[in-house]
Parts: C-alpha cells; structure tokens; sequence
C-alpha cells in the first residue's frame, strides 16, 4: 500500500471488472451512474469481491415492510450489502474448512479473519453528505485555505458533544462543493444557504437528495463514518466475527472533485475521541485519488442519471450481476412480485434469511425471530452504536414497523 501506484492499481482493477460485466443494467453513453467496489488484499493480491453501481434512492412512501425493496441504491450502500452476502459465503465456507480467508474457531463459536488479510474501498465520486463539502479549487489541493471558524469549539466537543455548533467552512475565497443531501428536519443545525462558503454547515448527519417524495435514507457519508468505527460487517454478522472488519484503504477515482480534508474530516474527525468496547474501535483510513485513471461514466451536466443499478460480488455459485431499478429486480412480472426469487440478493428479507441460515448450523434456530429482534439481540454492537449515535449528535430513529419482518 506504500507504493506510489497503489491508488493506480485499485482504479485499474475495479474498472476492469466493471467492464468485463455484461451490458444488462449499465449507464447508457448518455447517463452517468456512481461505482463502488470493495477490494481485498491478500499477500500483494488485489480482488474485487464486491461491486455496485447506482445513485438513487426511493421515497419513504415506497418503502417496504416486509425488507424486500432496497430504500437505498446508492452505490456505495449496495456494494457493501454484496460485501456482506461474500462475507456469508466465505463463512458458510469456512464451515468446510474451504477457505482460506477465515477460520472457524469451535471453542469460541466464532470465526476468525486472516490478519493478512485487508480490504478498500473504491468509488467513482466523494461521498455525498458531509465528505462532499469542501472548497472548489483548480487543483484540489485544499490543505491551507480549509480553515474551522469554531475550532475552539472543536477541542471542547471531544469533552462535551453538546457544546458543539453548527460549523461554516472558512475560506480565503472561492466558492465549495456541495451536496444535494439534506440537513435532518428536526436538527436545530440547518444550512444557512448563503454565498459561497455560506452554502453549507460541516459535521451533522443528513438524508440523501431525491425529488418529490422526500428520501429517509441517511448520507453516504454518514454510513461510511459507520463502517469506519463498527466495522462493514454491521450488527448481524458481528454476532460471528472474533473482530469487526474495517476498510484500510478509501480510493477515488481521478478527474472528479476529491478531498482528503474533506474525507478526514466527515469520516472521523467530526467524531472526536471516543471510546468503544473493544472489538469495536477506531480505525484510521488511507485517502488517496487515483489521478490517472477515468471513468466513462462520470457525472455531467450533459448526461442523465442511470436509473438502474447493478450489484455483484465474489461467489462460487454464479458470477452473474443482478440489475435493480426502483429497489426491485429488474425485470420481475406484476404476478412473481411476491416471490423469493424476484426478490434482490441485497434486500433486507434475503439477508436476514442468510444470517437465520448461518445461526442455525453456529448456534441454534431461531427462524420466529424478526429483524428486529435479531438487531437488537447483538448487544456488544447495539451499545457502541449508541456510543457512536451520541457523537453524531443526530440520527433519525428507524420506523419499526418495517422492520417486523421475519
Ligand atoms: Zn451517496
């Protein structure tokens, strides 16, 4: 990761696997679309385990209570999902003693990740949400004009969050990058939408952009920060692991607006010092910008947004992505709409189902247990996620009601 043409190397492999997917739920030459991949590095190997494309989201009135419609197909989000379904395979692998990424410990009842092992994360644009705020510059290089008015302010907030306030960029002039994501509603910290710098404030939780029907999906930067203190794991596959599994790299593509500021800052600088329960803790990130590398598809003001969205990861069974528009499978009849296989293999409903699988031959069955039960049943992270929402200062509260399913 040292070498210098490590960010190269990450972009070069994952637009490759891009391009050697079939065609079925790509951008048109005239759309533009977000790529996500998670790579893992394995003695000097690099693999794409998990890939996702995407960039929208469905309203709250189209949201499902029964887990089988993706609220959030933004690329970032669905390739962490896919992350989680390799995760099971190699889980459900390690079973059988075939594989040699994880190992299952019997006395423990737990699996245990290779050291050797890491994984990156790269994607096509910043983050939206709090990364994608930072100053507008020729070259990006943000170092000497990206000042805090409250920095103050900041030194406290580590002692006491609630001393903490809405936060302006401070620049010597010029105009910031924003964000279409949204400050929350019952947030007292609200986006002046002034001039230039004034646009925005820095370090609060939003929703993700969408017109009309308003989205409840937070921020993608808002769930990195997640990832990057729980591990990308979430609460569910945590119950197996001996320790979360954090990101060691975060690489964006070349010609796009990047900041590494800016990635620092909403990723972990706005948390402060904190103290988790071990597993859990803080793992720092590497930010780099892969400079050379180019995607077709990159956003402008000439193009439409894809509306589909694809999702793959490494899996022994079948190589095939799957294609999502609206948060359902593309494709799928009015008659199959309540099928299992019409069903995405990253919706809720499908993963639960996966975790109930996995738990039966680890532990013992628990096939009545809702979603909720099974979230609120793992308690070691429930209660650093706490921890961590306190230092977010805000985070919606999820409408249980959805989360009923079995
Ligand atoms: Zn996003």
């Amino acid at each position: 990761m040292g070498d210098s043409h490590f960010p190269e190397t990450i972009a070069k492999i994952c637009l490759g696997k891009f391009s050697s997917l079939p065609r079925s739920g790509k951008p048109a030459s005239n759309q533009w679309t977000v790529l996500s991949c998670i790579i893992q590095e394995e003695s000097s190997r690099f693999e794409v385990v998990a890939l996702a494309t995407g960039s929208k989201c469905i309203g709250s009135n189209k949201m499902s209570p029964i887990g089988d419609i993706l609220n959030d197909s933004h690329a970032e989000v669905i390739c962490r999902r896919a992350f989680m379904l390799y995760l099971y395979e190699e889980l459900e692998r390690a079973l059988l003693n075939q594989t040699s990424l994880i190992e299952f410990k019997p006395e423990l009842l737990k699996f245990q990740l290779n050291e050797e092992v890491k994984f990156h994360f790269f994607t096509t644009m910043m983050p939206c949400g709090d990364a994608s705020i930072f100053p507008k510059s020729d070259n990006n290089n943000t170092g000497d004009v990206f000042k805090k008015e409250t920095s103050n302010v900041d030194k406290k907030r580590s002692m006491n969050f609630n001393e903490s306030l809405p936060k302006k960029l401070k620049m010597n002039d010029g105009d910031i990058h924003r964000t279409g994501a949204k400050c929350l509603k019952n947030d007292e910290r609200q986006d002046p939408k002034g001039e230039g710098a004034d646009y925005h404030i820095t370090g609060v939780v939003r929703t993700k952009p969408g017109r009309g029907d308003p989205t409840l999906s937070i921020s993608c930067s808002d769930k990195i920060t997640k990832w990057c203190y729980l591990g990308l794991q979430g609460g569910l596959l945590s119950k197996f692991l001996e320790k979360p599994i954090y990101l060691s790299a975060f690489v964006v593509v070349g010609d796009t607006p990047f900041s590494k500021e800016s990635l620092q800052r909403a990723l972990f600088d706005r948390i402060g010092n904190i103290e988790l329960a071990p597993p859990f803790g803080k793992k720092s990130l590497l930010f780099f910008q892969a400079k050379d590398a180019t995607f077709t598809f990159q956003k402008a003001d000439n193009k439409d947004v894809c509306p589909s969205s694809i999702m793959w990861y490494k899996n022994g069974a079948s190589q095939k992505p799957e294609v999502a528009i609206e948060g359902k499978k593309q494709g799928v009849t009015k008659k199959n709409q309540g099928l299992k296989s019409s069903r995405l293999k990253v919706c809720k409903s499908e993963l639960l189902g996966r975790f109930k699988l996995l738990h039966q031959k680890v532990h013992t069955n628990i096939d009545t247990w809702s979603y909720s039960e099974c979230k609120q049943n793992m308690l070691d992270y429930q209660l650093n996620w706490k921890t961590l929402k306190s230092r977010l200062g805000m985070w919606p509260e999820k409408n249980e009601a959805l989360l009923k399913f079995t």
